[in-house]
C-alpha cells in the first residue's frame, strides 16, 4: 500500500523541567510515547482533557518545539535530515493557527502586512502581494479596508480570521489548528470552523485540530485522537469512535455532552480531577478515575491495540466492556 503519509511521528516524548514550591527541579510529562501520523487531505483531530499534552504534540508536529527522542518525518525524510532547502520548504508548508491570534499577530503591524509578510519573505512581487493579500481577505471574510487597521481595532472572531489568512499566505499543505475556536462566541465558533472546512477544500489543505471540544471534532474530523496525560488511550475513525467507543475516558468525555446523545455529568463518569503529570500514576495511567479499574489496571501499562480497521484503544477491558 501506497504511504500517503504527510507527517509521520514515532514513539515521540517531550518532558519539560519545572521548578516546585522548595526550588527542586521536577520533571512534567507532556507527551509520553505517542505515534501517528497525517495523511494527505485528511483532517485529524486531538481531543484530552486541559493538561492531557495535545498542545505540546501539535507544536512538535508543526517543527515548532523539538521533541525528547522519537521521530518526525515529512514525507518520508526525517525533520533532522531535511537540509536547509527542504527544511524551508516544510515550514513554509507546515501552518500554524493558535488559540490566542492575537499573540502571534504584531500589534504595530497593519493587518494587512501581517498578511503579506509570508509573501514578502517568499519575493513575491509588490503588485501580486496585493492581489493576492486581497484574494485571502476576501477568503476568510474580511473586509477590504481592514488592511489598513491594526490588530487591536478587531474582535476575536476577526484577528482568527487574520491568523488564518496569514498562515494561507505561505501556501501551506499542512495546516496545524490549536484550539482555534475556544475563546470565541458560540455564534463565530461556528462561523471559523466554516471557514477553516472552506479553506480546507479551496487550498487542498490537510489539517490537524487541537481541540477539548469533542462537538467540533465530530463535526469536522475524518480520524480522531484521545489523548491522556501524554499517551493516546483512542484513535479511530471519527464517525465510528463517537458512536461506539472503546475506552472508558473516551466513554466519560462523549457522556459529558448533551449534543452527542448522552446526559451524564462528566463527574458521574469521570472519578476526580486530571492528575498532575508531574507524577504519572503507574500502570493504566487513568486507573484512578476509572470506574471499571480492576487491581491489574494498577501496575499494568495497556498497550494501544487495533479492535477494528483503523481503530485502536489502550485498555484492559476494552473487549469486555465494548463488545
Ligand atoms: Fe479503566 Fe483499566 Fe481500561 Fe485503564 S485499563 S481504562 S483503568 S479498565
Amino acid at each position: 500500500m501506497t504511504d500517503t503519509s504527510l507527517l509521520n511521528a514515532a514513539d515521540l516524548h517531550k518532558t519539560f523541567k519545572v521548578s516546585s514550591h522548595n526550588h527542586s527541579a521536577r520533571t512534567l510529562t507532556a507527551v509520553d510515547g505517542v505515534s501517528l501520523h497525517l495523511s494527505a487531505g485528511e483532517t485529524l483531530g486531538i481531543a484530552g482533557e486541559s493538561g492531557c499534552g495535545k498542545s505540546t504534540l501539535a507544536k512538535i508536529m508543526a517543527g515548532l518545539l523539538a521533541p525528547d527522542s522519537g521521530s518526525m518525518l515529512y514525507k518520508g525524510t526525517p525533520l533532522s535530515q531535511l537540509g536547509k532547502d527542504a527544511g524551508t520548504v516544510f515550514r513554509r508548508k507546515t501552518q500554524m493557527i493558535f488559540q490566542d491570534p492575537f499573540s502571534s499577530l504584531n500589534p504595530r503591524m497593519r493587518i494587512g502586512d501581517s498578511i503579506s509578510e509570508p509573501l514578502k519573505i517568499a519575493g513575491v512581487a509588490p503588485t501580486l502581494q496585493r492581489a493576492e493579500l486581497s484574494r485571502l481577505m476576501e477568503a476568510v471574510g474580511l473586509p477590504e479596508d481592514a488592511a489598513n487597521r491594526f490588530p487591536d481595532e478587531f474582535s476575536g472572531g476577526q484577528r482568527q480570521r487574520i491568523g488564518i489568512a496569514r498562515a494561507l499566505a505561505s501556501s501551506p499543505e499542512i495546516l496545524i489548528a490549536d484550539e482555534p475556536v475556544s475563546s470565541l462566541d458560540i455564534s463565530i465558533q461556528a462561523q471559523i470552523i466554516n471557514i477553516l472546512l472552506q479553506m480546507k477544500q479551496d487550498f487542498a489543505l490537510s489539517m490537524m485540530i487541537v481541540s477539548h471540544n469533542l462537538l467540533v471534532l465530530r463535526h469536522i474530523c475524518d480520524r480522531t485522537i484521545i489523548m491522556y496525560l501524554g499517551t493516546i488511550v483512542e484513535c479511530g475513525p471519527a464517525s465510528e469512535l463517537f458512536r461506539r467507543c472503546r475506552h472508558p475516558y473516551t466513554e466519560a468525555l462523549i457522556a459529558a455532552i448533551p449534543g452527542l446523545g448522552h446526559t451524564a455529568a462528566k463527574g458521574e463518569l469521570l472519578h476526580d480531577d486530571l492528575p498532575s503529570a508531574l507524577s504519572i500514576p503507574p500502570g493504566c495511567r487513568f486507573h484512578p478515575r476509572c470506574r471499571y479499574a480492576i487491581d491489574r489496571c494498577r501496575h499494568e501499562v495497556p498497550l494501544l491495540k487495533e479492535y477494528a480497521p483503523g481503530h485502536s484503544a489502550a485498555c484492559h477491558l476494552s473487549n469486555t466492556l465494548y463488545s
